[in-house]
């Protein structure tokens, strides 16, 4: 019998602290980590590097049809590459995290990365975040998780973050932002941020990184446990 590979999704809104508690699970586990914001944020750098307008459906199609994203690892986690270039730190700079949800909204770029996203889960136990994995991406994996925490919580975490990372960041202006973005995920046609009837929803408000990871993998456990 052909092995089944383990998949776990992990959606939610902004900043929920999806990919920092994905990454250390998917490490645990000694499965592959796949973020898929990187992959519409990759797209909206070189949209906006090109000049191409980030909601001009045929255009942005074009420009994702000629553009290679890969997800690569090392010793400092995941890397972003664009067309063979770096651009880990760059796709989380503002310009790009304000126009994002602008790109995620066109439903032909998003069948495309749909099709990407489900040849990088193949043949492999995958940890995946987003905002539709659960939904759309891998209906059926094993373990659905859905992250939440206030917006004050998450836009001060990622302005922390930002601040250790020496990118420039305004509290204020990240909240406003954080908001902006989860108002359009939330109400586009395509692939909506929206709860899958059977996540689990986590709210990491008031718990560690460290309470997070293990709620996530006690819910690994259980699942593995029902198949024995
Ligand atoms: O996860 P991150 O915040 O980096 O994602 C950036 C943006 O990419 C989101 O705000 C959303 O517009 C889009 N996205 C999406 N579907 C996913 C992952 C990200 O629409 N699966």
């Amino acid at each position: 019998m052909q092995e089944q590979h383990t998949a776990i999704a992990i959606d939610g809104p902004a900043a929920a602290g999806k990919s920092t508690v994905a990454k250390i699970v998917a490490d645990k586990l000694n499965y592959i980590y796949v973020d898929t914001g990187a992959m519409y944020r990759a797209l909206t750098l070189k949209a906006l590097n090109d000049k191409v307008d980030p909601s001009d459906d045929d255009a942005v199609l074009d420009l994702l049809m000629n553009t290679n994203i890969e997800l690569t690892n090392d010793s400092t986690g995941q890397r972003v590459i664009l067309d063979g270039k770096d651009v880990t730190e760059e796709i989380r700079y503002q310009p790009v995290s304000a126009n994002v949800s602008y790109v995620a909204k066109l439903s032909t770029v998003r069948q495309e990365m749909l099709e990407r996203q489900r040849e990088l889960a193949k043949d492999r136990g995958v940890v995946m975040d987003g905002r539709d994995i659960g939904t759309h991406v891998l209906p059926n994996a094993q373990v659905k998780i859905f992250l939440v925490a206030s917006v004050d919580e998450r836009a001060k975490r990622r302005h922390d973050e930002n601040i250790a990372k020496g990118i420039p960041s305004d509290l204020e202006q990240l909240k406003a932002e954080i908001e902006k973005r989860d108002e359009i995920d939330s109400n586009r046609e395509t692939a909506p941020l929206v709860r899958a009837d059977d996540a689990i929803e986590v709210d990491t408000t008031s718990l560690s990184i460290d309470e997070v990871v293990r709620s996530i993998l006690q819910e690994v456990e259980k699942y593995k446990d029902k198949q024995n």
